[in-house]
């Protein structure tokens, strides 16, 4: 997980002044960042399903890359509610270990405790 604080401070290192004023601004950049990423990738998975574009080398290299954006946005916004990437990383797996003790059910996720 060391990767990931390491991969925070690089990520913040380019932040902009304006969103890194302060933790609600952090905040704020993360979120509207992450809808747009994730609004790229949709984009492309639909150019896949409905347009006909291949999922070659070069669209896989642009999903990538909004991937990494969204990384990008998460270390953003970790920062912005005061944690660092590997402890978000660290609750999210230890949330999905609860969820799933013995890896991904049907039957475990039609009936887990909504959080
Ligand atoms: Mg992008």
């Amino acid at each position: 997980m060391k990767d990931f604080d390491i991969y925070q401070t690089l990520a913040l290192r380019t932040a902009s002044a304006e969103s890194t004023a302060t933790p609600m601004t952090l905040l704020d950049a993360a979120a509207l960042g992450l809808s747009g990423e994730s609004g790229e990738i949709a984009d492309h998975v639909k150019k896949i399903l409905y347009h006909g574009h291949p999922l070659d080398d070069e669209t896989r290299d642009k999903i990538a890359k909004e991937i990494g954006d969204i990384l990008w946005y998460c270390a953003i916004g970790a920062k912005g509610i005061g944690m660092t990437l590997a402890e978000i990383a660290v609750m999210n797996v230890d949330k999905l270990r609860k969820r799933y003790p013995d890896g991904f059910s049907t039957e475990q996720s039609l009936n887990r405790p909504h959080g």
